[in-house]
């Protein structure tokens, strides 16, 4: 197969992230660009070759990422060129905020390198899985050559590749990047000890569940039961015994596996918990909850919160004349073109039947009047189903704090969608000032 191949943009100014990521788009075959400073002028800060996506984190360089994304113009031939911003705080829900586009996503560091590849070649459209490797990197701590590159050599029988520290200053820059498979620690280096590291690691929230493997010529027993009591998962002893490193390290990737695998089942199970089968909007369960995080968040931030709950018109008579199958094609399309006509920060959800909830984060009253209108129009001016049905829809508004209570957004949209149907259904109306 003959792919042509793409060009990645990296816009960092660390030196760790640049070799990190360049490996990483390199590994997708990628040609790479980098840019480390930016230039004085805003039309320079776009490369003459027009990159196939563009890794972001403008740390250090003297503007906001959010600013960074906002000067560039990445509309390309009708459309617009995917972005990440691997910026350590991007995945923030308030920092998520701010980049109010389906073609940015977030990878905040420190990254996993597998999922961030598969992640790559969904933006690019690819679905090359045999180019992304099963395991991250593997970080080594180890002050003395030699035995790194021991510990190298053995990892790689394994199928882990990784990088050596000599000093625990290094091993911290590196850890601000990447998120390893498992770490191979050593305990006595120039700058530390490896149990301070050990400690360090198991009481941060990011990295409290990663693998480390201490690797040290102390076999006192009352030292390994620190490395143990410290948070260490093993402990191997030096020098080096080939199969016990085998058995050990082997042991420990296998548990950090069947970690990730329940991890992914559990967020999988959410997943279903929270999604509507049919239009695989949010459901209920979730809108109920969504709606107390947003009113928590309101309150703290002072900014408004926008709700429109949406029905569709006699829609009874679609599933009478042309049967259920076709009322529910008719919901799912339906369900489709709420999603494409919001932001990514809104949150769809099919409230029950053929009745629909929106919440709008940050949006006034006239912003949610130009949402719904927005949205009744789309569904106006096109046909659903394979039947080219035609479909209107009646919403009803609210907005705390300008025009409702808190606990009376959805029944103040309610009565105001009542009223929508009253006078005629196909219309848009506002819930009264509380
Ligand atoms: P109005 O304009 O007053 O809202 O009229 P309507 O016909 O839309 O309202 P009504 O509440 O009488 O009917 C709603 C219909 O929605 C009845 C029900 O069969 C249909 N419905 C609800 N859930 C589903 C679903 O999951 N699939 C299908 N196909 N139909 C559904
Ligand atoms: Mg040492
Ligand atoms: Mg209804
Ligand atoms: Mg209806």
């Amino acid at each position: 197969m003959n792919i042509i191949s793409k060009k990645a943009l990296i816009v960092d100014a660390n030196p760790i992230s640049v070799q990190f990521l360049s490996q990483a788009t390199e590994m997708l075959g990628m040609d790479t660009q980098v840019l480390s400073t930016l230039p004085e002028s805003p039309e320079d800060w776009m490369p003459t070759l027009t990159p196939d996506v563009i890794l972001v984190d403008t740390s250090g360089m003297g503007i906001t990422t959010a600013d960074y994304i906002s000067q560039l113009d990445t509309n390309v031939d009708n459309h617009k060129i995917p972005i990440v911003v691997t910026s350590a705080s991007a995945g923030d829900a308030e920092v998520k905020r701010v980049f109010d586009a389906a073609e940015v996503k977030s990878a905040p560091k420190p990254i996993e390198l597998p999922p961030f590849l598969r992640m790559l070649n969904t933006l690019l459209g690819w679905n090359s899985g045999q180019r992304v490797p099963k395991r991250a990197p593997a970080i080594i701590v180890e002050d003395v050559n030699t035995t790194a590159l021991i510990v190298q050599k053995l990892l790689d029988v394994l199928g882990v590749d990784s990088y050596i520290c000599n000093t625990v200053a290094a091993f911290e820059e590196y850890v601000k990047v990447i998120y390893p498979e498992i770490i191979s620690l050593d305990l006595y280096l120039p700058d530390g000890n490896g149990l301070d590291i050990c400690k360090s690691i198991r009481s941060s929230r990011k990295l409290d569940e990663l693998p480390i493997v201490i690797v040290s010529g102390n076999t006192e027993m009352d030292t390994v039961v620190e490395c143990l009591r410290a948070g260490a998962n093993d402990h191997i002893s030096k020098p080096i015994i080939k199969e016990e490193f085998f058995a050990r390290v082997s042991n420990v990737l296998k548990i950090r596996t069947l970690q990730k695998d329940l991890h992914d089942q559990q967020k999988q199970m959410e997943r279903l918990a929270f999604t509507d089968p049919l239009t695989l909007l949010f459901n209920r369960t979730y809108m109920d909850m969504a709606l107390q995080r947003e009113l928590e968040r309101t309150r703290r931030s002072k900014s408004p919160l926008g709700l429109l709950l949406i029905d569709l018109d006699f829609f009874k008579r679609v599933n009478d004349t042309h049967g259920h199958e076709v009322g529910d094609e008719v919901l799912r399309e339906f369900g489709a073109l709420l999603r494409t006509a919001i932001r990514s920060y809104d949150v769809p959800c099919r409230y029950g039947g053929e009745e629909f909830c929106v919440l709008l984060p940050g949006s006034t009253a006239s912003n949610v009047v130009t949402v719904a209108e927005r949205i009744r129009k789309a569904c106006e001016t096109r046909t659903f189903s394979s039947k080219a049905l035609k479909q209107t829809i009646s919403i009803g508004t609210s907005v705390y704090p300008e025009l409702s209570r808190e606990n009376a957004l959805i029944s103040d949209a309610d009565k105001a969608l009542y009223s929508a149907k009253q006078s005629g259904r196909n219309r848009t109306i506002v819930s009264l000032p509380k």
